[in-house]
């Protein structure tokens, strides 16, 4: 059985994703159940996602005043899920695959070595979906090992996609299938605090109980590390 911080010695966990609405939209739930239990969480958004195509609905936007915008959503977004510290790379959205690898490495490593969490969330390198994903997925795995890697390291994943992990090259004790039917309320909140992203998404501004059934019960990570290897597969911790 792992040992659980005790109210002295909150449990940490750092993501670092690469867009405003990467939490929300992928594993908003498990945010939000963490937040319930007191975990301390910070989220770096790489990019402020500037170069999304969503504009609004209709478009009130543009490529000047989205980055703001995004921004002010994200902090919303992280609110509704109780994400207490925000970090934002200032990297340009689309650009993150060249970016200087050392150099991101190093900002990554030092967060990790500074907050020292018990919870490394990323993308996976190959299975990020899109370029900015795959590229902060790289750097934060390499920046994992080179620091003191304490904690475990997890890659998020999309959808229910990780019910047949074979499909992937992995296993099924490769997965940790999170239950978060009891945090959808604040999931929702957060899809609704992307605006820009979701008005088009004519369910998410559905009454309430419709839109809660669109989600998914469970939210799906792979093991990244031999600690989080030695962890439960119904949580992170
Ligand atoms: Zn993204």
């Amino acid at each position: 059985m792992t040992i659980q911080g005790n109210a002295n010695t909150p449990r940490k966990l750092l993501a670092v994703f690469a867009h405003p609405d990467d939490e929300t939209f992928i594993c908003g739930g498990t945010f939000a159940k963490y937040a319930a239990e007191g975990v301390e969480m910070t989220l770096v958004s790489a990019t402020r996602g500037e170069m999304g195509r969503r504009m609004g609905n209709p478009p009130y936007l543009n490529r000047e005043t989205m980055a703001a915008a995004r921004e002010q959503e994200l902090r919303e977004a992280c609110a509704c899920l109780g994400i207490g510290n925000l970090i934002f790379f200032d990297i340009r959205d689309k650009t993150v695959e060249f970016e200087d690898e050392r150099s991101l490495e190093g900002r990554i490593e030092a967060l990790i070595r500074d907050i020292a969490p018990d919870v490394v969330l990323t993308f996976h390198e190959r299975y990020g979906g899109h370029p900015d994903h795959c590229a902060i997925g790289k750097a934060t795995t390499a920046a994992f090992w080179r620091s003191a890697r304490k904690g475990a390291l997890y890659f998020i994943t999309f959808g229910d996609a990780m019910e047949r992990p074979e499909r992937y090259g992995y296993k099924r004790k490769d997965v940790v299938k999170i239950d978060v039917q009891a945090y959808q309320s604040a999931k929702l909140a957060a899809f609704r605090a992307h605006r820009c992203q979701t008005e088009i998404d004519e369910w998410v501004w559905l009454a309430d109980n419709e839109a809660l059934s669109r989600f998914g019960r469970h939210e799906y990570f792979l093991k990244g590390d031999v600690q989080a290897a030695q962890r439960a597969n119904t949580d992170l911790f």
